[in-house]
């Protein structure tokens, strides 16, 4: 048997662009009209402990460096900075849906997912422990970008999405991919009675009194599964944030760090006589 057929939850790739190191999710890839990368902390600007790709401005590194690693990371992958639309990650649940014609934005983008299927919008989600997860619809060609970390799980962003992208664009079941990058694994993520949710028991193992182990991406698995999504339209990058301090930032290993960025975006392609050029 083909051992990369064998787990199919851990089917990506590490490869690198112009000094950018990142992760790419094959199927994704080989669609054609979608670029997406999971990048690492390398190949930026920034100073520890934002060394050195930091992609988030709300952490304490100097704006300066931030707006360089965004402009290279734009550079590298073929958009226009100001095509990269980045939400400002709340840890609620709130989705902004972008349908079929760029908007004016407003100011204060508050929310913890995004779906659209607009051409050259990219989006992406800045995480240091927490999950960015793409989901996709290679026949409506539409996507969505998932901030889960804890509160958003508990209060179902997964599933959420993945019902307004069947409301909004029809989306079948069948027709959706999933990725889902680099975050903290059960390895190293521990949490207390105050935020543990009883429904986390099956996915979760009990430690010292009141503290519980968590695996924060099966929970989102599961909300995955309940609508319908097969384990094989499921992939990942199959690394611990916190156990990889080298490749990626962890708020729980670090504290003071940076946040990597997860990019996905449609690329404009010309239609002729019904072929993709
Ligand atoms: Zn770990």
């Amino acid at each position: 048997m083909d051992p990369t057929k064998m787990n199919p939850m851990n089917r990506s790739v590490l490869k690198m662009k112009k000094g950018l190191p990142y992760f790419e999710i094959p199927e994704m890839a080989k669609l054609g009209w979608l670029r997406h990368g999971f990048l690492t902390r390398q190949g930026g600007v920034s100073l520890p402990p934002y060394d050195s790709l930091n992609v988030g401005d709300a952490n304490g590194d100097r704006n300066r460096n931030v707006i360089r690693n965004r402009e290279r990371i734009a550079e590298t992958f073929g958009f226009e900075p100001s095509r990269l639309i980045l939400l400002i990650q709340i840890h609620q649940d709130r989705i902004l849906l972008l349908k079929d014609v760029f908007p004016s934005l407003p100011p204060l983008l508050e929310y913890d997912a995004l779906i659209t299927n607009i051409p050259n919008l990219f989006s992406g989600i800045l995480t240091a422990d927490c999950i960015p997860i793409f989901v996709v619809d290679r026949k409506k060609r539409a996507f969505a970008v998932i901030h889960a970390g804890r509160q958003g799980t508990a209060m179902h962003i997964t599933k959420k999405v993945l019902r307004k992208m069947k409301e909004e664009f029809g989306s079948s079941t069948g027709d959706i991919l999933i990725a889902a990058g680099p975050s903290i694994g059960p390895c190293c993520y521990e949490i207390d009675e105050k935020v543990f949710q009883k429904e986390w028991d099956v996915f979760s193992k009990p430690k010292t009194e009141g503290r519980w182990a968590l695996d924060l991406l099966r929970v989102n698995r599961a909300q995955m599964k309940e609508e319908g999504i097969k384990e094989n339209q499921i992939f990942r990058v199959d690394l611990c944030t916190r156990c990889h301090n080298d490749l990626f930032f962890s708020y729980r290993g670090e504290g003071r760090t940076g946040r990597q960025l997860s990019f996905i975006g449609i690329i404009q392609t010309n239609w002729n006589n019904g072929t993709l050029e």
